[in-house]
């Protein structure tokens, strides 16, 4: 394909992505155009004209282009616009780099669940057996013996258990936590007056957690608790890059939703192509080597009620097209790597496989992509990063009062603490009852990335990047009735060798 026919195939897939089609007559005269201009440019003024009219068409005729077009043209003759000369110089340094990439994690090909009362027992030892061994890899809790053997130690004895918090009740005079283990169950209570590092300890404690608990053997086998010990993660160098390439990570599209924000979405792309922002702003584009999208594509069917009303696009297939349109964009020396979020079409329970094709034709036919489950761990340049959409982290902000929407990185950061990617079983993250608990977070990641939140936020914990990457929504009626701003149209990028992180913002 020529250059030309390129450029002109790229302006009608940005109309086609922003929701328009063109007649015949306005693709010829889009056509004699593009000798003098780059028509994907032209495009982007025409869309900027359609979307402000107060009803917006869904034909671009030629009429409409005929008149842009003659606003425009001289003033892009005179002076150059940063876009086209960003365009110009764009050498991207990760086009000239061999990609690595390992996935390491992928639970789509291992489910296997009917969800039987047997699944669940085996489910919970499962997750119960796992958490205690990393538990047990801690110094300080070697020493901690079962809850039958607790019971059998003489009063005022000091001893360490290790159980799964299956109740916690809190009145202003103590809380009560019911702990149990394989083989029994015990009350451990928190005084109101224990120190306050303790109560603010015990205030962070979910449901259906495991942990380790300092306790004190009280009269008639009642326990009192004097620390509580979470599995964490030890504080270590992360692994990076021996070269400076960067990973883009985004997530929450939602994609077909009546306020996907498609042009913010796609100045991103047109970033990622060299063909949006100032000359630092390429420089950084020609660095990305991965995309990772924390799912949410798409907004889906059915998702809550009433969201009909809130679709562009009622049908599910025709949301993953309008995406794969998207994603053709994306520039093919970069790696994609997707999952699926709780809008897109997969099962909702976790761990979701991976998107399936029988919808989403269209992603997996336009360009390579690493299309994986929910959570994923891939290794890219030797940095291995935790991918997971983040559900759970709703339930994680509601119960406890010192975490809330606008620092998702702090709920996130409490998940690696638990080393369980979603804690409570019951609340609004359904579980499947997989034998082997996939949400456990065996290994410890250099980066984890979450979405769902649609706020951006990161920091870094003993060691490990923790990033949310925001969304490409604005805010929802659902939203707007929960008082959620989100942050939306902000890209974290962060750098493989040294895990910095920039945001740009594209809104
Ligand atoms: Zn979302
Ligand atoms: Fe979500």
């Amino acid at each position: 394909m020529s250059t030309h026919e390129e450029e002109l195939r790229k302006a009608v897939s940005y109309a086609l992505s922003a929701g328009y089609q063109l007649d015949k007559d306005a693709f010829e005269f889009l056509d004699s155009i593009s000798k003098t201009k780059d028509p994907a440019e032209f495009m982007e003024e025409v869309i900027k004209r359609a979307e402000s009219l107060p009803e917006k068409p869904y034909f671009l005729d030629r009429q409409f282009l005929e008149e842009i077009a003659k606003e425009t043209l001289p003033a892009i003759e005179e002076e150059p616009s940063i876009i086209s000369q960003a365009k110009k110089l764009f050498k991207p340094f990760a086009k000239e780099i061999s990609s690595q990439i390992k996935v390491v994690e992928n639970p789509a090909d291992k489910i296997s669940t009917s969800g039987s009362i047997e699944e669940y027992l085996e489910y919970f030892h499962d997750r119960f057996k796992r958490l205690e061994r990393l538990l047990r890899q801690r110094i300080d809790t070697r020493d901690a013996v079962s809850i039958r053997e607790a019971y059998k130690a003489p009063a005022n004895a000091k001893l360490k258990v290790i159980g799964m918090i299956t109740e916690k009740r809190e009145s202003k005079r103590r809380i009560l936590l019911r702990l149990e283990d394989l083989e029994s169950a015990v009350t451990v209570l928190i005084p109101a007056n224990a120190k306050r590092e303790l109560l603010e300890k015990a205030g962070m404690l979910l449901l259906d957690q495991v942990v380790c608990i300092s306790v004190v053997k009280g009269r008639r086998n009642l326990f009192i608790a004097d620390d509580i010990i979470w599995p964490d993660i030890p504080k270590r160098k992360p692994k990076t890059a021996s070269e400076p390439v960067y990973a883009a990570l985004i997530s929450d599209l939602h994609v077909g939703s009546k306020t996907f924000m498609r042009k913010e979405f796609s100045n991103f792309l047109f970033w990622l192509n060299g063909k949006y922002g100032n000359s630092k702003a390429a420089e950084i584009a020609g660095k990305v080597k991965y995309l990772i999208v924390a799912g949410d594509i798409v907004d889906g069917i059915g998702v809550y009620p009433q969201q009909i009303r809130e679709l562009a696009i009622k049908d599910i297939s025709k949301q993953y097209e309008l995406a794969a349109e998207f994603f053709e964009q994306i520039p093919d020396y970069i790696d994609v790597i997707i999952i699926p979020g709780n809008h897109d079409a997969s099962r909702k329970a976790l761990p979701q496989p991976a998107i399936p094709k029988d919808y989403a034709e269209a992603i997996y036919e336009k360009r390579k992509i690493y299309s994986l489950g929910d959570p994923a761990i891939v290794e890219v340049h030797g940095v291995e990063i935790l991918i997971y959409h983040g559900r759970s982290l709703d339930d994680v902000i509601v119960s406890l009062p010192n975490i809330e929407f606008n620092n998702p990185e702090k709920a996130m950061r409490l998940l690696l603490q638990c080393r369980h990617l979603a804690p409570t079983y019951g609340a609004k993250t359904p579980i499947a009852p997989e034998p082997r608990d996939f949400l456990v977070i065996e290994r410890i990641p250099d980066i984890f990335h979450a979405g769902h939140v649609h706020v951006v936020g990161y920091e870094y914990y003993r060691g490990t990047l923790i990033v949310n990457s925001g969304a490409w929504q604005r805010q929802t009626a659902y939203q707007k009735k929960m008082g959620l701003t989100p942050v939306p149209g902000v890209v974290p990028i962060v750098n493989l060798q040294t895990l910095e992180v920039t945001c740009l913002s594209f809104a």
